[in-house]
């Protein structure tokens, strides 16, 4: 179903207009920066580029990357580049692999993210006449605040339901007759499953779902669009750049546009770090041109996708991202916290195991469920089975304090796991949330 635009003018804009109003808010952005926070300043005398030598979108590839270590070396305020006194909210990420990273609104900042919001909504066929019900957790994260501001500034009536509590979620969907549903797409099909278990599809009056923050397969949208009754929408956004709705999904259901009068998008070689032609596959690296607080110049998301500007039958002009295919580093996202396999590894060894193990992530009744299997070194294989319990044991704990999820423990004997090239094969996902990609 094609739905409004928001912002027409500004949706449907020509690709020269378009291009005129990000030349002038790049120019402005790369000076703000420089001017206002040293480690820009730094970064770009470093490669030999000023503000000078910018002028358009096509100056892009003279500035240097940005990467999350980067924002995370900044904590707490490193990277903010307006007065603190302008400063009127902060949001943060959830800092399970390192320090956190806290992302600064201006007035402003905000507005320009509430009209992202808005602008999703109003693709996904939210209008005033809307009860909009959002199950994204309010707080630090991004995803309640975020779904929450478009929905006022679009004139929706608005549930901040926050996540949790399905009992409560489903008494207000029927008692609310809520419209339009925001959350994850696991807590989607979660609450799917449970109100088809109750039977209680048609006391439902769902027509549309705005779903994102984690990675999702086909399979699983066709079942929540079933189950709950909706047309399903994507939207996108990471915490460092606002929140959700740095892209969304139209009714022509063909990729996320991309929201180009306030971000630039880039797709890299993420070995090489050169530009790839539109149509290629490579790592999405974003440049923020409307944020005052937290501004962000090409941003490395290590997400994998490739970019289209075809004309969009919903007639916006915007750029399309389509489905993520992958990462470009190895970070499983399990649970809705970011893992990296060397951390498990560093657990692994630091108590005496191989460093032969394999990470095998499975969805069971919609939640994610880690499994490590890792062989014994031949002393430990000569170990008694008490002793090998134990050392199970402690392990999981291990890994649970730093990881911040439970994850099964599985001894096995030597050279009993798969190989290839002589090695372990590291991390099997059975989740299918990924099309295949031809990278690893
Ligand atoms: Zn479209």
């Amino acid at each position: 179903m094609q739905h409004g635009c928001f912002r027409p003018e500004i949706e449907t804009a020509s690709r020269d207009e378009l291009t005129a109003l990000q030349n002038k808010r790049l120019v402005n952005t790369v000076k703000h920066c420089y001017e206002n926070v040293p480690y820009y300043k730094r970064a770009m005398n470093e490669k030999g580029v000023s503000p000078a030598d910018v002028h358009s979108v096509e100056d892009l590839w003279k500035l240097p990357f940005l990467s999350k270590e980067d924002l995370r070396l900044a904590y707490p305020d490193g990277m903010l580049a307006v007065p603190k006194r302008d400063v009127v909210r902060i949001h943060s990420t959830s800092g399970t692999t390192g320090k956190r990273v806290i992302a600064y609104y201006t007035q402003a900042d905000l507005d320009m993210w509430d009209d992202c919001c808005a602008r999703a909504l109003a693709a996904a066929g939210a209008t005033p006449d809307d009860v909009v019900q959002i199950c994204y957790g309010f707080g630090l994260f991004t995803g309640g605040a975020g779904i929450n501001g478009g929905s006022h500034k679009l004139g929706s009536m608005t549930i901040p339901m926050s996540s949790g509590n399905t009992d409560r979620q489903i008494q207000f969907l029927i008692d609310m007759q809520a419209t339009v549903i925001a959350c994850t797409p696991s807590y989607a099909a979660y609450l799917a499953e449970v109100v088809t278990e109750r039977g209680l599809q048609n006391k439902l009056h769902l027509k549309s779902g705005i779903f994102g923050a984690e990675a999702w397969s086909g399979e699983m949208r066709r079942d929540i669009e079933e189950k709950l009754g909706l047309e399903a929408f994507n939207i996108y956004g990471l915490t460092e750049m606002s929140g959700p709705g740095v892209a969304f999904e139209c009714g022509a259901h063909c990729g996320s546009h991309i929201q180009e009068d306030n971000f630039i998008a880039e797709i890299i070689d993420p070995d090489t770090g050169e530009v790839l032609p539109d149509g290629s596959e490579g790592e999405l690296v974003f440049t923020t041109i409307n944020k005052q607080a937290s501004p962000l110049i090409r941003y490395r998301t290590h997400d994998i996708c490739t970019l289209n500007r075809e004309k969009c039958a919903c007639g916006r002009t915007h750029v399309r991202m389509g489905k993520i295919l992958g990462r470009s580093d190895d970070m499983l996202i399990v649970k809705g916290v970011n893992v990296f396999p060397s951390q498990i590894e560093a657990v692994l060894i630091s108590r005496g195991c191989s460093s032969n193990y394999e990470i095998i992530v499975t969805r069971e009744n919609n939640s994610d469920v880690l499994d490590i299997n890792v062989e014994m070194t031949p002393e430990m294989f000569s170990d008694k089975l008490s002793s090998l319990s134990a050392m199970e044991k402690d392990i999981v704990a291990t890994l649970k304090s730093v990881l911040g999820i439970y994850a099964k423990v599985h001894l096995v004997a030597p050279t009993t796991l798969s190989r290839s090239e002589g090695k372990a094969v590291r991390v099997v996902d059975k989740r299918g949330l990924y099309e295949k990609t031809g990278r690893n």
